[in-house]
């Protein structure tokens, strides 16, 4: 495939801005060439040259993306699929008050009711969602305590079929009981197993552990042994609520960073979910560690747990990334609110431009190379063809140099036309090409009615 006369935002280590710009992508799903047009007609090819690179061009389709911008696909660094039936749930009894509360009524009751049915059609919806909203990749964290055994490969299907990126793992928790945390350690395992950790590149696998509140050291001493070997990194939630710190310092006198470090949890293969209610000695030993944390601004800002040190951690040297926690397939609002939160947090109008940038569009990228080995995140001839085609006409002069007032206040809000991923197309002309969207969300408003039921 070839797409022709776009402006294209690199991404890449020189940062570009192109104007009417050629991509070609290979039979492989990788980025070929990246050509820039001349002042006086014809092409440059841009960064570095492709091995082929005297062969002329013998794709079959052309896209003329005149008027149109062309960027990297986005990636959700941290989300729950199986949250998308939840959609309008009726709650019984006066409304969560606290963390544990919304936990307790909502998500461990709706995690206990889901089938392997419900499982699949969560994550389809969600995932023709994510596509719609340009997001190409998405680091899944599943739990369905009572549908375990295989739920993860139901989850693997329906990021097959919509055709995105994923990294699946499940919820290890002890909060239902020895047996079901045995089975939850099992599935992962199970799962590692037959996946890998990078996978074949499209779905790649980590070890999912709930939180530090739910889990005994048994467990976690038990998932620390059969990650060893397979090499997988966790992906767990850290002190998301002031709870989780709580119970860390009254049960083990540490703080939940401390706990799980001396159990070996946190590592350099780790992501860490929210790390809020952190020390700067956490921030510390999060960073000698190389653990890799994933903020999720208004996931936190929903459920009123805090506002994570976006600046520290960073300025701390923690890679951090963006993430959703299932609560808007939207990425853009994540980096928006990710902005607005750190101004907001500390008073100054200064800070969160780096950092939300940073976070959405350089780190989550670089989570996603050193954990499971994607090329992602950038258009350079080598890296994987995950692109979006957005209806951009900037009223004002666009580069490199001003790019993130262009991202803030008109790309963000701009329509996805077209999502590409391993350079097969799923999203075009703003419609799903993989699947029947409409045909799949009917069948999931009668999972979701048979699910309420149970709930
Ligand atoms: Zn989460």
């Amino acid at each position: 495939m070839i797409i022709r006369n776009a402006r294209v935002v690199t991404l890449d280590a020189a940062n570009r801005v192109l104007e009417g710009a050629e991509v070609e992508i290979g039979a492989d799903g990788a980025i070929k060439r990246v050509g820039e047009a001349l002042a006086g007609g014809g092409l440059r090819v841009v960064g570095s040259p492709p091995p082929t690179t005297h062969n002329p061009p013998t794709a079959s389709t052309v896209l003329d993306a005149r008027g149109k911008l062309l960027m990297p696909a986005l990636i959700n660094c941290h989300t729950h699929l199986y949250s998308t039936l939840a959609r309008g749930i009726p709650l019984p009894g006066p409304a969560p008050k606290n963390f544990p509360e919304i936990l307790k009524k909502l998500w461990w009751r709706l995690d206990r009711a889901l089938d392997l049915d419900d499982v699949y059609y969560s994550a389809l919806v969600g995932l023709i969602e994510s596509a719609k909203n340009g997001v190409g990749t998405l680091v899944d964290h599943h739990s369905s305590p009572n549908a375990c055994a295989g739920s993860l490969d139901q989850v693997e299907r329906a990021f097959r079929e919509v055709g995105l990126r994923g990294v699946l793992c499940y919820e290890t928790s002890d909060r239902d009981g020895p047996e079901k945390a045995r089975a939850a350690l099992v599935e992962n395992i199970r799962f590692i197993e037959r996946t890998g950790r990078g996978g074949d590149g499209l779905i790649a696998a980590s070890f999912g552990l709930h939180a530090s509140f739910t889990l005994s050291d048994r467990t976690l001493r038990q998932a620390v042994e059969a990650e060893e070997t397979l090499g997988a990194g966790f992906h767990i939630h850290v002190a998301e609520d002031r709870s989780d710190l709580d119970h860390a310092r009254r049960r083990f006198h540490k703080t939940v960073v401390g706990r799980l470090r001396d159990l070996g949890v946190l590592t350099d293969r780790t992501l860490a979910a929210h790390c809020i209610h952190v020390t700067a000695g956490d921030i510390a030993a999060l960073a000698k560690l190389g653990a890799n944390v994933a903020h999720n601004p208004q996931s936190n800002a929903n459920n009123a747990v805090g506002i994570a040190k976006l600046v520290e951690l960073m300025k701390g040297g923690v890679l951090v990334g963006l993430g959703s926690d299932g609560y808007s397939p939207r990425m853009w609002e994540e980096f928006k609110t990710a902005f607005h939160l750190q101004k907001v947090r500390t008073g100054d109008p200064r800070v969160g431009y780096a950092e939300a940038y940073a976070a959405a569009l350089l780190n989550n990228r670089a989570i996603a190379r050193k954990l499971w080995g994607m090329e992602i995140g950038r258009i350079e001839a080598g890296a994987r063809a995950d692109l979006v085609l957005v209806d951009y006409y900037p009223p004002t002069p666009l580069d490199a140099g001003n790019l993130f007032g262009h991202l803030l206040f008109g790309i963000a809000n701009a329509p996805i036309d077209t999502l590409i991923v391993d350079g097969r197309p799923v999203i075009q002309d703003k419609r799903c090409v993989t699947v029947d969207e409409a045909a799949v969300a009917e069948r999931a408003t009668r999972q979701a009615k048979a699910l309420w039921q149970r709930f």
